[in-house]
C-alpha cells in the first residue's frame, strides 16, 4: 500500500474513515480500501464463483491503495453499508406543477443526504407572473423555485460530511432568462448552486449575426417577447465577469454526441458539468491518477491501460451493488449503465515529463493520453458486454448493432476535488493552483501549516540555487515565475493556474473533451484584470470547438464556487 500524505490522512479521518464499533477506533485507510474493494467485488458473484470475487477484491484493493485509481467520494464513504448509495451524479426532472416541483425537491434531499449531487433544468416552469388558470393567482417562476431548492439543500448536509451541490440550468429562450442570469449577482447568494444557461446553436448564430431573439412561453410555444440576442449575451458575460456565473451548457453539442439520442433529449448535467444525463439517470465516477504512470521519464501506457480496464470493471460493478434513492432512478440507471472514468494528476504528469502546461506539446500529449484511455475504456466495456450482456437500451444506441457495449457512456473528467487530495496529486486536468498551500481543517477552516509543492521543493534541492530564499519567496507568493535566480525552463514548467494564459486552459479542456463521451469539468482561470469581452471570447471559442459547457473563474472577483478545488493543492 502506498503511504498517504498527512493531508490525505487528515481528510480521511475527518470524513471518510468509519468507526469500527461503538467507542472503538477508526478504521485505518487500509481498512477503508479493503471495505470498498470487498463491497464492489461482490458483484462478481453474479457471473463467477467466490474465487473470481476474491481475485477482483485483491485487484480493486491494489489499484486503490496504490493510488492508481480512486472512485468518487460517495463510494469511498458508503461502500459496506447495507443500502449504500455510491454515485456522485444525478439529474432530476422539474415539471410545471406544484406536486412535481416538491416531489423532485424531496428526492433531491434524499440524494444529497447520501452524498450525491443533483442537476435540474427549470425551463418547463411557466414564467413569473403567469396566470395559474382555474385556481387563480400568479406563478412564482423558475428563479423563486431555484431559491427554494437552494435553501433546502443548505439544510441537508451530505451525510453530515459535505454540502449538497446542484446545477441549475435555464434555457436561453425562457422568458425569465435575464432574471436567472442576474441571480448570483451578489456573490453570496445561492451557495449550493452552480448556474448555467442552456445555449442552442441558433442562439449563438443570432449573437454572431446580431439578430433579435424570441423568448418563448414553455407551455404554449408562444413568443412572448423579442429582444436582441446580444442583450442576453452581454448580461451573461457581465455576470460571469462579476462572479463566475452563469456558465454555459451547449445543448446542441451535448445532444449531437448523446449515444441514446433516439430516446430523447439531454437537458441538464450534474453539478460540476462532467456528466450530461437524461432525467432520473445517475452516474458513478472514478479517476486514474496520471501522476502515477510516469516511469523512467516516459508515460507507462501498459500499466495505464491495464488500470483503465480494471477501473471500468470496478465502475460497472458499482452499478450492480449500488442502492438507488428510488425506483425511477434505479430503472433509468440500470437501463443505460452510464459510468465516467476520468483522470487526475495531469499537471503532475506534465511536471514529471518537464512539459509546460501552456505548450502545444502538452495539449498534444493530452489528446494522445485521453484517446488511449477512451479506446481502452470502450474495449473494456465491450468485453464486459460479451461476458455480462449489453446495457438494456443498447439496441436504441449508436453502438447497435456493430459493437455490444456494457455501458452507454464510459468517460467523464470530474473535478476530483477531494479524491485528488487523497491521492496527493493535482486535481483533474487543472494546472497547479499554487506552489505553496496553507492547509486548513476541513470543517472548521482552521489554518494549519504552509507546505511547498514537493516536486518544486525537489527541483530546488537538486539545483545550485539559494534554496532558503527561493522557498521563502514561494511560500509568500505561491508562484515562482518572477524569481530571476531560477532558470527559464524551471519557471515555465512550474507556472500556476493564474500565470497561464486562459487560452491554454480552454485548449486542454477541448483536447480532453474530444476523447470523452460524457463531458469535462474544467475552470478557465482568468486574472482579475480580464475584461467581460475576454470572457465573451472564451465562451464563443468553447462553443466553436464543441465543448459541452464552459465555466470561468476570475481571480478576486468575489465569486464563490460551490465546489472548491480542494483544500490542498
Ligand atoms: N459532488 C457533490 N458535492 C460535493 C462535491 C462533489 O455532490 O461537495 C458531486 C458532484 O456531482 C460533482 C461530483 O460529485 O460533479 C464529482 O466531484 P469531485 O470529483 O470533486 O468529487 P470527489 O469524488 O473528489 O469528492
Amino acid at each position: 500500500m502506498e503511504k498517504l500524505s498527512d493531508n490525505a490522512f487528515r481528510v480521511l479521518k475527518e470524513r471518510y474513515l468509519w468507526k469500527k464499533g461503538v467507542g472503538e477506533d477508526l478504521e485505518t485507510p487500509e481498512d477503508m480500501f479493503r471495505r470498498v474493494a470487498r463491497h464492489i467485488a461482490k458483484a462478481e458473484l453474479k457471473w463467477g464463483d467466490s474465487s473470481e470475487e476474491k481475485k477482483w477484491e485483491e485487484t480493486f484493493f491494489r489499484i486503490m491503495s496504490d493510488l492508481f485509481f480512486l472512485p468518487n467520494s460517495p463510494t469511498l464513504m458508503n461502500a459496506g453499508l447495507e443500502s449504500a448509495q455510491l454515485s456522485a451524479c444525478f439529474v432530476l426532472p422539474v415539471n410545471d406543477s406544484l406536486s412535481g416541483i416538491f416531489d423532485t425537491l424531496k428526492l433531491a434531499a434524499l440524494v444529497h443526504q447520501k452524498g450525491g449531487g443533483t442537476g435540474f433544468n427549470f425551463s418547463e416552469l411557466r414564467p413569473v407572473g403567469d396566470s395559474l388558470g382555474s385556481q387563480g393567482g400568479y406563478a412564482s417562476g423558475p428563479v423563486s423555485f431555484i431559491k427554494l431548492y437552494d435553501f433546502a439543500t443548505g439544510q441537508v448536509k451530505q451525510g453530515g460530511k459535505r454540502r449538497g451541490a446542484n446545477m441549475g440550468v435555464l434555457n436561453v429562450d425562457h422568458p425569465d432568462i435575464l432574471e436567472f442570469i442576474r441571480l448570483k449577482v451578489n456573490g453570496k447568494a445561492l451557495q449550493n448552486f452552480n448556474l448555467s444557461v442552456g445555449i442552442t446553436d441558433q442562439f449563438m448564430e443570432a449573437v454572431i449575426a446580431n439578430k433579435n431573439w424570441g423568448l418563448i412561453h414553455p407551455n404554449s410555444a408562444r413568443v412572448i417577447k423579442i429582444i436582441p440576442a446580444r442583450d442576453i449575451w452581454e448580461n451573461i458575460v457581465q455576470g460571469a465577469w462579476e462572479n463566475g456565473n452563469p456558465g454555459l451548457v451547449f445543448l446542441d453539442n451535448i445532444q449531437a454526441s448523446n449515444p441514446l439520442a433516439k430516446m430523447g433529449k439531454i437537458w441538464a448535467t450534474n453539478p460540476c458539468g462532467e456528466v450530461p444525463l437524461m432525467e432520473y439517470e445517475s452516474c458513478n465516477l472514478g479517476s486514474v491518477n496520471l501522476a502515477r504512470f510516469v516511469y523512467q521519464g516516459k508515460v507507462d501506457f501498459k500499466t495505464l491501460g491495464k488500470t483503465v480496464k480494471e477501473g471500468i470493471r470496478f465502475l460497472d460493478n458499482v452499478i450492480e451493488v449500488n442502492h438507488y434513492p428510488n425506483k425511477k432512478i434505479e430503472r433509468a440507471t440500470l437501463s443505460n449503465r452510464k459510468i465516467g472514468l476520468g483522470v487526475m494528476g495531469w499537471a503532475e504528469m506534465l511536471l514529471q515529463l518537464h512539459i509546460p502546461y501552456d505548450s502545444q506539446e502538452a495539449v498534444d500529449l493530452g489528446k494522445e493520453i485521453m484517446s488511449f484511455i477512451q479506446n481502452e475504456s470502450k474495449e473494456a466495456s465491450h468485453q464486459l458486454a460479451l461476458e455480462r450482456g449489453s446495457f438494456p437500451n443498447w439496441d436504441k444506441s449508436i453502438y447497435h448493432p456493430a459493437k455490444p457495449m456494457r455501458n452507454a457512456t464510459v468517460n467523464s473528467i470530474a473535478p476530483t476535488g477531494t479524491i485528488s487530495i487523497l491521492a496527493n496529486t493535482s486535481s483533474s486536468i487543472e494546472p497547479l493552483f499554487a506552489l505553496a498551500f496553507q492547509r486548513r481543517r476541513v470543517l472548521s477552516g482552521e489554518p494549519l501549516d504552509t507546505e511547498v509543492h514537493p516536486l518544486f521543493a525537489k527541483a530546488i534541492a537538486e539545483g545550485a540555487f539559494p534554496q532558503q530564499e527561493i522557498l521563502e519567496e514561494v511560500r509568500a507568493t505561491g508562484q515562482c515565475g518572477h524569481i530571476a535566480a531560477l532558470p527559464y525552463e524551471l519557471r515555465s514548467v512550474f507556472k500556476t493556474a493564474l500565470e497561464i494564459d486562459p487560452k491554454w486552459h480552454l485548449q486542454h479542456q477541448i483536447a480532453f473533451q474530444q476523447f470523452t463521451d460524457n463531458a469535462v469539468s474544467k475552470t478557465v482561470n482568468l486574472p482579475s484584470s480580464a475584461s467581460p469581452e475576454d470572457i465573451g471570447r472564451i465562451y464563443l471559442e468553447a462553443w466553436r470547438h464543441k465543448a459541452k459547457g464552459v465555466t470561468v473563474f476570475r481571480n478576486n472577483a468575489g465569486n464563490e464556487q460551490v465546489i472548491y478545488q480542494g483544500i490542498g493543492r
